[in-house]
């Protein structure tokens, strides 16, 4: 019998439903004589690829009617002023959600900027406190893109119930949220990093595979399971083009479901922003 090819996420028509969900919401608060929601971005230096995700996402947040608000800061800045800032923007009562966009210059603590920005605000989840929550099963808010993993496979329908799931990378904004997420969706899962012995072995035993390595297509086909879900967050630049942690022509030969690597994760970390954004609104607000 002839093996039928992956399914290939459509993470573009997914994150386009979602955002026009917001933007209808957005209208009804217009209706209902209230301000939309909120998100105001801070870029520190000058980094081109940090510059052109900042603009995607504001871009994202107007689409929708969402206010957005940036500011830019030079690469030289002293990290008390970006936390004078940010202390300011936590007090605004009009800013919902508070972006500090990475990675930041040499001298400026990532920590100490998710330490300072208001939990409320923290629509990256990057704040130890919704790191807590998250891990305590209390609601808070959650880092965008595990977000956006969970959203697309259950989207897509994709039993997590007893599942083996592997996670390879154990970041804060990736790797440990979408495990927990996962765990939360009762799969079995499993993390891998960069001391994982045999790493193959390990992920040929993933009905869901997360590829959050940062390393360009060193998922092979012959690491995947025969109908496994694939999920490929890594963005790596090789010769000016954007590749995935997955070799993508071999693995949707083997997957079941595998998303590509542009128009994939990528926009449902941005719609997951938006999606954060309005909560932080809501709960706010008490407008929900
Ligand atoms: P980090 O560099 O913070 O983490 C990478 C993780 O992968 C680490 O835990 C590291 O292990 C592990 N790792 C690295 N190389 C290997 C390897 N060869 N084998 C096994 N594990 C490995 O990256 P992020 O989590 O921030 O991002 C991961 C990727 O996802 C990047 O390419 C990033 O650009 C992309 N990304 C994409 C997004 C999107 O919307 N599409 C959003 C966010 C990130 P160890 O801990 O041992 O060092």
């Amino acid at each position: 019998m002839e093996r039928q090819q992956a399914i290939v996420v459509d993470g573009k028509a997914l994150a386009n439903d979602i955002r026009s969900e917001l933007a209808n919401r957005v209208t009804e608060l217009g209706r209902a004589g209230q301000r939309p929601p909120c998100l105001c971005v801070v870029l520190v230096g000058d980094d081109p690829a940090s510059a052109s995700y900042i603009k995607g996402k504001q871009r994202a947040c107007t689409r929708i009617g969402f206010e957005s608000v940036e500011h830019r800061l030079p690469a030289n800045v002293r990290e008390r002023d970006v936390l004078a800032l940010i202390e300011g923007l936590n007090r605004d009562p009009e800013v919902d959600g508070i972006l500090v966009q990475l990675p930041l210059p040499a001298g400026i603590r990532a920590e100490a900027i998710a330490e300072a920005t208001d939990p409320a605000k923290d629509v990256d989840g990057l704040h130890p406190i919704n790191a807590g929550r998250l891990l305590s099963g209390q609601p808070g808010l959650v880092p965008c893109t595990p977000l956006g993993i969970i959203e697309i496979l259950k989207r897509h329908e994709i039993d997590m119930q007893g599942a083996r799931a592997v996670v390879i990378g154990r970041s804060a904004i990736v790797g440990k949220p979408v495990g927990i997420l996962l765990l939360q969706q009762h799969a079995t899962v499993t993390f891998c990093h960069s001391r994982t012995r045999d790493l193959a072995a390990v992920t040929r035993e993933a009905d869901i595979l997360v590829a959050a390595a940062g390393s360009a297509r060193m998922v092979k086909g012959d690491w995947i399971k025969p109908g496994a879900a694939v999920i490929d967050v890594g963005v790596n630049p090789i010769d000016g083009v954007l590749v995935g942690d997955v070799d993508f022509d071999a693995a949707k030969d083997v997957a079941g479901l595998i998303t590509p690597p542009r128009g994939g994760v990528g926009p449902m970390t941005i719609t997951m922003l938006l999606c954060n954004t309005l909560r932080a609104y809501e709960s706010r607000t008490n407008s929900s």
